[in-house]
Parts: C-alpha cells; sequence; structure tokens
C-alpha cells in the first residue's frame, strides 16, 4: 500500500483539489543534489551554506563560492534555489576570524546575520558571489537571512543584497519576535521561509542542543503553530510566499497542517519529499485548513497532532 501511495502520488506537490505546493529540498551543498533529484525536488527551499565557510583557515575565494552556488543553481534550470546566507556562531565559529566572545548561551548569541553586522564585508563578498553565480542561470535565485529579529535587521539585510544585484531577498522566521511583528518585517521582504526548529527551540525556550529538555522541542505545540499562522497570514495579506524549510515540513501530517494555514511552499531532507507529497495528494486545501483549526484549538502538542489526525484519516 505505501509503494502504491508513493507512485500515485509522483510529480509536483499539490492538495488533492489541486492546489499547488511546490516540495523542495534542504540541501547541505552540490554534494547532496543528487538525492534531492532522485526524490522528485522542484527545487531547493534551503540551501545551507556553512560547509563553504567552516573547518578551514582562510574565507571561501568568490570563485570557489560562485562555483559552488552555480552547481546547485544548475541542477535546477526551471527550478528555484532559496540560498540561505551563512549560519555561523559561537557553537560554529570561523577558523579565519578572531575567536569569537566566550558565550554562555550561543543560541542566544551573535550567530546569523548578527555575526554579519560585525563582519558586514563576509556577506557582501557572498552576496556578490551570489549574483554572480546567478547571473548565467535560467533557475529563480532567492537569498534568505537566518535569524532576524527585527525589521530593522530585516531592511538592513535587503538592502544589502539589492546593492549586490540580487532581486529577491527574504527573512527566514525562526525567532519569535520575528513572527510576532511579520507585517513588519514582510515590508522590507520578498518572501519569508520559517525555520521551525530555532523557532520551536526560541518560542519554548527550550535548547535544541540540551537533551534533557527535548520533549519541548516539538514543532506541534500550539504556539508554535500560533506564531507559523502569524507568519503565513501576514505574508498572504501582502501577497507574498511563505515556505517552512524546518523539520516540521518533513512530518505528512504537520505538513498538511502548514499547508492549511497558509503556507506556500514545504521544503525539507530529500528522503521525506514523496511521503509529504502523497500526504498532500490525498487531502484537499480545505480539509487542511480544518485540520489546522483542530490543531491550534488544541493545549498541547500531542492533543495538537491527535486533533491533526482525527481531520485527515489514513496519514501515519
Ligand atoms: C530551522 O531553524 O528550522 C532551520 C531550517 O535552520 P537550521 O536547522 O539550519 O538552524
Ligand atoms: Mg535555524
Amino acid at each position: 500500500a505505501r509503494r502504491a501511495a508513493l507512485s500515485a502520488a509522483d510529480g509536483p506537490g499539490a492538495t488533492a483539489d489541486g492546489h499547488p505546493v511546490p516540495l523542495l529540498a534542504n540541501i547541505g551543498g552540490p554534494r547532496d543534489l543528487p538525492g534531492a533529484l532522485e526524490h522528485g525536488a522542484e527545487g531547493v527551499g534551503l540551501y545551507r551554506t556553512e560547509f563553504l565557510f567552516l573547518d578551514r583557515a582562510s574565507a571561501p575565494s568568490a570563485n570557489e563560492q560562485e562555483e559552488a552556488y552555480r552547481a546547485v543553481f544548475e541542477a535546477f534550470p526551471r527550478g528555484r534555489v532559496v540560498v540561505r546566507t551563512l549560519d555561523s556562531g559561537a557553537d560554529k565559529p570561523l577558523a579565519f576570524l578572531p575567536p569569537p566572545e566566550e558565550e554562555p548561551n550561543p543560541a542566544l548569541g551573535e550567530r546569523g546575520l548578527r555575526m554579519f553586522r560585525r563582519y558586514p564585508e563576509i556577506m557582501a563578498a557572498q552576496l556578490g558571489a551570489l549574483a554572480a553565480a546567478a547571473a548565467g542561470t535560467s533557475a529563480k535565485v532567492q537569498v534568505m537571512a537566518p535569524m532576524v529579529a527585527t525589521a530593522e535587521e530585516a531592511e538592513w539585510f535587503a538592502e544589502a543584497c539589492r546593492t549586490a544585484g540580487l532581486d529577491s531577498a527574504g527573512i527566514m522566521i525562526e525567532v519569535p519576535s520575528a513572527a510576532l511583528r511579520a507585517t513588519d518585517l514582510i515590508r522590507a521582504a520578498d518572501f519569508f521561509s520559517i525555520g521551525t526548529n530555532d523557532l520551536t527551540q526560541y518560542a519554548l525556550a527550550a535548547d535544541r542542543q540540551v537533551s534533557a529538555v527535548a520533549g519541548l522541542q516539538d514543532p506541534w505545540h500550539p504556539a508554535v503553530l500560533d506564531l507559523i499562522a502569524m507568519a503565513a497570514s501576514a505574508a498572504t495579506e501582502a501577497g507574498k510566499g511563505c515556505g517552512v524549510c524546518g523539520e516540521a515540513a518533513a512530518d505528512p501530517v504537520l505538513a498538511c497542517v502548514l499547508v492549511g494555514m497558509g503556507v506556500t511552499s514545504l521544503s525539507m531532507g530529500a528522503p521525506a519529499l514523496p511521503w509529504v507529497r502523497a500526504a498532500l495528494a490525498r487531502h484537499t486545501l480545505g480539509e487542511c485548513r480544518s485540520a489546522a483549526a483542530a490543531a491550534r484549538s488544541a493545549t498541547s502538542a500531542r492533543d495538537a497532532k491527535a486533533a491533526a489526525r482525527a481531520v485527515l484519516p489514513g496519514l501515519e
């Protein structure tokens, strides 16, 4: 039955009534491309660029960066590729920079876009290499920044993208302040992409790296669902896209709930793509909306999941 369900759901992602939901892959570099293509990714929704920068004595050259970005763009000539700018911090230090300040809570420290405020030349070089690689490709290249907490940061990043000649600048929603004030942030952004791993960590104040609090790291928690819904409605009202690229998108039932909350694309580790494609193909947009409403009416992660499952029968 599993095989039958999968083969019935080949092709682009869509609900049973034909509402399109592009299904994209999370990748860490060109080496992940074969898996993404094999599992039918329509593009890349999260290209984590850290691998180019970590564990090396000098910054990657413009040429080296351009080559890695071009290899990914060329794999999806008719698709979209969303590149996330470098997301490093005290827990993932860059060997070619002075050692960062000792931080008691690296998750709350100078990571993601915050690091670029200190080293804007590293961001400018990355955006320049992306623009150069994008110039020769037919893929739709979009660039987004991690760990954005304020509208001012979103404006700063969008302006840097424009200066580099990039025409689509997005903001990751992974800090609760960004979700709560999504209507402010969307003005500066061309799209949102929700990072549910970090959004859950920060909403529940439960460090992703600490196993003792792993039970709280559950994107089904209605507090997280509410934050996601806020971001998705702000994007919808502005006529802009709102993807999800955290682990939540790889859960077939939660994927339906996300679509029901107004999320417009889903990006995940490639092996999950067929399962999410099959789940969406079995349910209408109306059913996804009912499942989202049921989940948000619950008062715990467990009850939210059970409530969504009751509306979406047949999903494991
Ligand atoms: C996230 O936080 O959900 C995300 C996609 O980014 P990362 O897991 O790389 O922090
Ligand atoms: Mg993140």
